[in-house]
């Protein structure tokens, strides 16, 4: 039987808590025999990689190392988690551009050593910075992708399977749109062991009325305010979404996943970055799903490209 070697490397631009843990994620997964890390903050980068590769003996061989932007020239996937935080009192338009400015010093790094590597952003908010990178690189559309409403759909799996006490894997749930507030959840595209969610209820036996379903979403949409709150900070899940994203790339295995990527007249949406599910592969994006939604998903699909569109008018893209 032929054995599967992992000869795959990713360059992490951005050691920070979401590059530092997704590193991790992906090394304890075994996913890649190679991870290069670049940060402005040189000292951070040394203590991140230093911590890492103390836990190398638990885990399948990887190289771990302070990197350098030559090291995107062999490297399948660059995944972009830089960015810079919220000054106080700053707005979010401001922040927006001073984000922007940050992967207009990136990108063309990352291009004029790879121009065939898979640009994987997911640096906030990701959904104009994955518009930002496709339009800085050149690159074709396939070969940049944000990471997404994936984190988003795992939180509604994992709250709906916590509300109707079955395991997170046996629900297939999508939310689309942006990854933030207007976000919206694809209920028609949404089962428990092949039932439409609808019609799983008489099964579940908790009782809930059908409108439950939406405080469950909302409370989805809402988790990242509420980890932050709790403690400054979300990094466990996103680094794994990240993963799977690598893992799908990687492994050329056409997962279906809601990341964001070009809109190509998509419900009569284009040219802005949207969760929708696609197939994902080695190329990037494979192709974009127009699986059938409602008439008011579509509604607020639309509404989600544009409050998205309007933000990068006022940054001038
Ligand atoms: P962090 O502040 O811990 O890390 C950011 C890192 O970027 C810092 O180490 C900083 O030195 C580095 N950096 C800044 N400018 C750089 C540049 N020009 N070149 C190289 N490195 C540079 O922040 P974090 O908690 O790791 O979050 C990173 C980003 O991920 C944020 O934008 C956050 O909102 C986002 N995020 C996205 C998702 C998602 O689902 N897409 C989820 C959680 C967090």
């Amino acid at each position: 039987m032929k054995k599967e070697l992992v000869n795959n490397k990713v360059t992490i631009i951005g050691a920070g808590l979401v590059g530092s843990t997704t590193a991790f994620a992906l090394m304890a997964g075994g996913t890649v025999s190679e991870i290069a890390m670049i940060d402005l903050d040189k000292k951070r980068l040394a203590g991140e990689v230093m911590d890492l590769n103390h836990g190398i003996s638990f885990v399948p061989p990887v190289n771990i190392y302070e990197g350098s932007y030559e090291d995107c020239a062999d490297s399948n996937i660059v995944i972009v988690t830089a960015g810079v935080g919220q000054r106080p009192g700053e707005t979010r338009i401001d922040l927006l551009k001073r984000n922007i400015e940050v992967f207009k010093q990136i990108v063309p790094r990352i291009v004029e050593n790879n121009k065939e590597c898979i640009i994987l952003v997911v640096t906030n908010p990701v959904d104009i910075l994955t518009y930002a990178t496709l339009k800085i690189s050149g690159l074709p559309d396939n070969q940049v992708i944000g990471s997404g409403t994936v984190l988003d759909s795992a939180r509604l799996k994992y709250l709906l399977s916590a509300n109707c006490n079955i395991a997170s894997q046996n629900v297939d749930a999508y939310i689309i749109g942006e990854h933030g507030d207007t976000e919206l959840p694809a209920w028609s595209l949404t089962n428990i062991a092949g039932t439409p969610i609808e019609n799983f209820c008489q099964f579940c036996r908790g009782n809930c009325r059908p409108e439950h379903k939406e405080r469950i979403f909302e409370e989805a949409k809402n988790s990242a305010y509420k980890i932050i709150e709790g403690k400054g900070a979300t990094y466990y899940a996103v680094a794994l979404a990240v993963r799977r994203i690598v893992e799908a790339i990687l492994r050329n295995d056409n997962s279906i996943l809601p990341v964001s990527s070009i809109m190509k007249g998509y419900y009569g949406v284009e040219d802005v970055c949207l969760s929708l599910p696609s197939i994902v592969n080695d190329k990037g994006i494979e192709r974009v799903l127009e699986l059938p939604l409602s008439d008011k998903e579509i509604e607020l699909f639309r509404h989600s490209a544009n409050t998205l569109k309007e933000s990068l008018r006022e940054i001038g893209f």
